[in-house]
């Protein structure tokens, strides 16, 4: 039987990486929707290569583009924000929500509708609306697969375990490239220092958020609004190696650890075979060659990201939503040069104090327009903080 997939998201590191598998087997699948954003070639290529039903980028502007891309085809075309909800108003039986950035909630959203599989590698999703999207699952009956490789590890981790037999969840960080620098040295970071991350290869916004560890920062609240369980039995610990991917820690003391080769493909690859174990063509690890395993604990001062998470998970409601949209006002600011590496903490930081005076954040928000009014207001908020520290 051919499942019918759509991949939100395809052009970007974790669509590619879902292509490539869905590639090697393509009569087992049908492809409803491909999305991306300014790579038109590479949507167009994917596209024809998969014999998708419809392509859509994101800007309005390349729409022409797009289509004579794929002119001498049936495929069909699209562009803009409506058009990926409209995307994935197509029914489906599996969706790949990869598109980065809170712009993938709402497409991830509009998929549960159908009952199917959400495969969730759009972490800020769970981060700015995660009751509402469980709760979106549980009333459509559909099933959200974490794609997040730390996720995915605790979500294999406790097959056939009961959730209050756990004590504590455990996901590893690799500490990225500025892991063992000085405070001045990571303070004057350079966005070529920021982008190389040393063990995983992904998109650009993700890289930098490993460096600052903003990414494992918005993992522990995932953890959380994933998982259902208490902040204070979540923690990150510093792995260099990134071969084990997280650990569930047991009430009689048991660790269970998953561990593979930092390929994505792997967790990819287990939401797309869920509940089953198939074959995957990601490398084998060698255990004596790799030799010891080893384990820091993080540097909160170093990296303030993991110290701001913690708050906003105390806080709950919509501190989530405030500090993923101000992550992501600072991370553009400092991709475009306007502050520097540190500024991006001070300028979160600043925006969840400057949000909390006006309105009660701990107040969970109601519905995803509601979402979209704190997403708005932190994000033009972190941009006047941005500009007050613009160097
Ligand atoms: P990427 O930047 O490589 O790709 C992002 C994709 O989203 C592209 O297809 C791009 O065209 C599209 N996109 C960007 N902005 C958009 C917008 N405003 N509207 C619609 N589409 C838009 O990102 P990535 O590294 O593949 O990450 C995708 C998601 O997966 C992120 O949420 C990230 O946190 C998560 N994730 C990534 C990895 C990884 O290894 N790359 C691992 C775990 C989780
Ligand atoms: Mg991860």
């Amino acid at each position: 039987m051919t499942r019918r997939i759509s991949i939100f998201g395809s052009t970007g590191s974790i669509g590619q990486n879902t292509v490539d598998l869905i590639a090697r087997d393509p009569d087992a699948y049908d492809v409803v929707a491909l999305t991306g954003g300014a790579n038109i070639q590479l949507l167009a290529e994917q596209a024809r290569s998969l014999n998708a039903s419809l392509a859509v980028t994101a800007y309005d502007d390349r729409l022409e583009d797009l289509r004579s891309a794929l002119t001498g085809t049936e495929i069909e075309v699209a562009a803009g924000a409506q058009a990926l909800c409209d995307a994935a108003d197509r029914p489906a039986d599996w969706v790949m929500s990869a598109i980065v950035g809170a712009a993938g909630l709402y497409p991830g959203f509009a998929a549960l509708r159908h009952g199917g599989a959400l495969a969730l590698a759009n972490k800020e999703s769970l981060v700015t609306a995660g009751p509402l999207l469980l709760a979106e699952a549980q009333k459509h009956s559909a099933r959200i697969l974490p794609v997040d490789s730390e996720h995915s590890a605790v979500f294999q981790a406790l097959v056939g375990e009961d959730m209050d037999a756990v004590e504590r969840i455990v996901i590893t960080a690799s500490g990225g490239p500025f892991r063992d620098w000085p405070l001045e040295a990571i303070a004057k970071a350079t966005l070529a220092e920021a982008v190389a991350h040393p063990n995983w290869d992904m998109g650009q916004r993700i890289s930098i958020d490993s460096a600052s560890m903003f990414n494992k920062a918005l993992e522990l609240i995932e953890t959380r609004e994933f998982f259902r369980i208490d902040p204070d039995r979540i923690e990150a610990v510093v792995h260099p190696g990134s071969i084990v991917h997280a650990l569930v820690g047991f009430k009689d003391g048991a660790l269970m650890a998953h561990l593979g080769a930092p390929d994505m493909r792997h967790a990819i690859g287990y939401a797309l075979h869920w509940p089953e174990r198939r074959d995957l063509p990601v490398s084998r690890l060698d255990l004596a060659a790799i030799g010891t395993l080893s384990f820091e604990h993080p540097d909160e001062t170093r990296f303030p990201a993991l110290r701001l998470a913690r708050e906003v998970m105390a806080t709950g409601g919509r501190a989530g939503a405030v500090f993923n949209a101000a992550k992501e006002a600072a991370l553009d600011a400092f991709i475009s040069g306007q502050i520097g590496f540190l500024d991006m903490a001070a300028v979160v930081e600043a925006t969840l104090e400057s949000i909390d005076t006006e309105m009660s954040l701990s107040i969970p928000p109601q519905s995803l327009d509601c979402v979209a009014k704190v997403d708005h207001l932190a994000r033009h908020t972190a941009r006047n903080h941005a500009a007050a520290r613009s160097h």
